[in-house]
């Protein structure tokens, strides 16, 4: 494993080395590269004018990374009590902390609005009307659907408004008493279209007009994740993304408003390398099979919803095609298909590179593989 593969940093694959070098910690966990964090942290929001970051912790909750994120400033995104309850345990301000979640549980709000959170997404008048009863006054932005072709992970269907009704909602949520002040979307996930983050901010500028000439005078807009990063193919770079989102809102939108960015994939997830075991070979028909420690339902739930990584095994022999599976008992724990690697031996290590988000954080204990640590190095 000397080589820098192509598609890691070359400083995180060095520190990755020295670490498994030097300990002999079992198998599975997850290293993440904090200073790629800290470069990701200080890169994004760079491009956007009076922009602040929300880190949204679905992402990747382990509280070291948190704790980092912490001491850097950023604000968190966050949808559950879980959620608020680690970062109200290692002190996060609540003018920190937003919640995007357009659908929150009466537990969770009652607990956020008792912490000082202030501001609140919604796209319905059920949450209107909820929000009146829990959290009267508090700030609202109404979440608009906008299209998500181009990401492998679109989120379009299950939340968001079209426009009419966005700006009906807007309407509704100052007549109940609380205070309309953005729009927020999402363009999906690991999203490698530009072109999404121009449709978006021009629906969400025709709302904010059409608020205004219904008397709403709103000053934020939050324009959700979805910065991509690389796993196995090049992807549009944040700069990119950034100087369009910018002349967008530049051109079309007034010059003091905020501007709010929610990455969770983007700040963790390159950062990120699962360290597993090979446990098992077997042939199967035509089909070479590799069975590691780490699997579909104790880290890699991406892999099914056709997130492809990277992987890295420390073997030299001739390359073969394998069928990569978990250690569960369950058929769904494939991990990937046609994978081209040397053939290692049982006990050789793997290494999934880009695995830092979205993976921990889905992790179960079924059928009794224990959740992997997270270590930063
Ligand atoms: C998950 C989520 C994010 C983060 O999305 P990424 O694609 O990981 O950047 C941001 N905002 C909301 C509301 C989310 O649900």
């Amino acid at each position: 494993m000397n080589i820098t593969p192509e598609f890691i940093n070359e400083k995180t694959w060095t520190k990755v080395l020295n670490y498994i070098a030097l300990t002999d910690k079992e198998s599975p966990y997850l290293l993440i590269d904090s200073e790629l964090v800290r470069e990701k942290v200080s890169l994004i929001g760079k491009g956007i004018r009076n922009s602040k970051v929300f880190y949204a912790v679905k992402a990747n909750p382990d509280i070291e990374v948190l704790k980092l994120l912490n001491s850097l400033g950023t604000g968190f995104e966050i949808a559950s009590e879980g959620e608020l309850q680690m970062l109200a345990s290692i002190g996060v301000e609540p003018e920190r902390i937003i919640t995007s979640n357009p659908m929150k549980t009466f537990k969770f709000l009652e607990q956020a609005v008792d912490y000082g959170v202030t501001y609140y997404a919604y796209d319905s008048n059920a949450e209107v009307e909820k929000l009146a009863r829990h959290a009267p006054g508090c700030n609202v932005y109404v979440r608009l659907s906008v299209p998500n072709e181009g990401s492998e992970w679109p989120l379009s269907k299950k939340f968001g408004v079209e426009m009419d009704e966005a700006a009906e909602l807007l309407l509704y949520a100052k007549e109940k008493g609380l205070n309309p002040v953005g729009i927020t979307f999402h363009v999906g996930s690991q999203c490698n279209n530009v072109y999404n983050w121009n449709a978006a901010v021009d629906k969400a500028r025709d709302l904010w007009e059409a608020a205004g000439q219904h008397g709403i005078k709103l000053k934020m807009l939050n324009i959700g994740g979805g910065y991509p990063i690389r796993y196995t193919k090049n992807v549009v770079d944040i700069e990119t993304i950034e100087k369009k989102v910018n002349k967008v809102i530049c051109q079309k939108l007034p010059h003091d408003i905020d501007v709010f960015i929610e990455p969770g994939r983007a700040v963790v997830g390159d950062a990120g390398v699962f360290v597993s075991t090979v446990i098992g070979k077997a042939k199967r028909g035509d089909e070479n099979w590799l069975y590691i420690d780490v699997g579909v339902f104790n880290g890699l739930m991406e892999s099914i919803g056709g997130i492809k990584y990277a992987y890295v095994v420390g073997s030299r022999s001739d390359v073969m095609t394998w069928t990569l599976a978990g250690p569960s008992c369950d058929s769904f724990d494939v991990i990937d298909r046609e994978v081209e690697l040397p053939e290692p031996e049982t006990g050789n290590r793997l290494l999934i590179l880009s695995s830092g988000a979205y993976t921990i954080s889905y992790a179960s204990e079924f059928n009794g593989f224990s959740i992997p640590k997270t270590i930063l190095i």
